[in-house]
């Protein structure tokens, strides 16, 4: 499972910056067009943070919705999949926002 990785990666991550410290919370970014579920995200960090030495952490998912800006008319417009086109039919665009995956912040005890 692609988010199995993810957390797997994520985790780690948290376990290196806190210092040694407690991680109570990892607050991640994620894009609407990154292809992960964040439920999934949720339900494997929880799987996974106890063997992690984590156990204290809570995953916080802040969600960035799609948004592209047309190269034709020059529109803003939010997208829920790569290949949508703009109200004009333009497919050719350029992504502003969505594709984020990545830890924010952490909050340590
Ligand atoms: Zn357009």
């Amino acid at each position: 499972m692609h988010e199995l990785s993810l957390v797997e990666d994520i985790l780690r991550i948290a376990g290196k910056e806190s210092g040694g410290r407690t991680v109570t919370r990892v607050v991640l970014e994620v894009g609407a067009l990154t292809c992960v579920t964040p439920e999934a995200l949720e339900f494997c960090f929880d799987s996974c943070k106890a063997a992690a030495a984590l156990a204290q952490a809570q995953l916080i998912i802040e969600r960035r919705a799609g948004v592209a800006r047309c190269d034709q008319c020059g529109n803003e417009f939010e997208i829920g999949k790569l290949y949508q086109p703009c109200a004009c039919g333009s497919f050719d665009k350029a992504i502003l926002q969505g594709q984020e995956l990545r830890i924010i912040s952490l909050e340590l005890q």
